[in-house]
C-alpha cells in the first residue's frame, strides 16, 4: 500500500503479486450502500409492478419519466406514514412500506432532477432564451431574471 508508480500515483501490491491503482477517491458504492436496504426496496418495487389490470409493469417503467410534482406529492404521503408509524400509529402500509415509498420518490426525483440538469441546451421556460446557468423551482427552467420575477410573484400570493 501506498507505493508509487512512475506517473507519480498511488498502487497497492496484494500477496499474490497482482497490484491496482489505491481505492482513495474511488466511489465506494460497497461501502455507501446497504444490501438489506437495497434489497427490501427490490422486494417493495417488485410488489408494487403488478397493475390493476393484473399484468406486470417493466422494472424500469418509472425511468420513462414521471414529473417533479408527482414524485413530491407522493414523497410528503410516505413522508406522513413514516411519522404516523413512528409516533406510533396505524398507516396505509407500515413503515417499511412507508420508507421504501420514500426512497422511491426520492430516487425518481433526483433521477429526473439530474436528468434536466445534465441537458445540453439550456433554454428557459418562461423567455425561451439560452442560458448558461439554468434554475430548476417548482418543476420549471428558469433563468436567474424569471427565477426571481417567479418567487417575487409567488410571494404576493
Ligand atoms: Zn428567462
Amino acid at each position: 500500500m501506498g507505493k508509487q508508480n512512475k506517473m507519480g500515483k498511488k498502487i497497492r501490491k496484494f500477496k499474490t503479486g497482482a497490484n491496482r491503482d489505491t481505492d482513495e477517491n474511488k466511489l465506494d458504492y460497497e461501502g455507501f450502500l446497504s444490501p438489506t436496504v437495497l434489497r427490501r426496496f427490490a422486494e417493495y418495487m417488485h410488489k408494487h409492478r403488478i397493475q390493476s389490470n393484473g399484468k406486470l409493469r417493466t422494472s424500469d417503467n418509472w425511468q420513462k419519466g414521471i414529473p417533479l410534482e408527482v414524485y413530491i406529492k407522493s414523497a410528503w404521503r410516505h413522508f406522513i406514514d413514516w411519522w404516523l408509524e413512528h409516533r406510533g400509529n396505524k398507516s396505509r402500509e407500515g413503515i417499511e412500506d412507508a420508507l421504501c415509498g420514500l426512497f422511491f420518490n426520492v430516487q425518481g426525483y433526483l433521477h429526473e432532477y439530474l436528468k434536466m440538469a445534465n441537458l445540453k441546451k439550456k433554454k428557459c421556460d418562461e423567455c425561451g432564451n439560452k442560458y448558461r446557468e439554468i434554475f430548476i423551482v417548482d418543476g420549471v427552467f428558469l433563468c436567474s431574471r424569471c427565477k426571481k420575477k417567479y418567487l417575487n410573484k409567488r410571494k404576493t400570493f
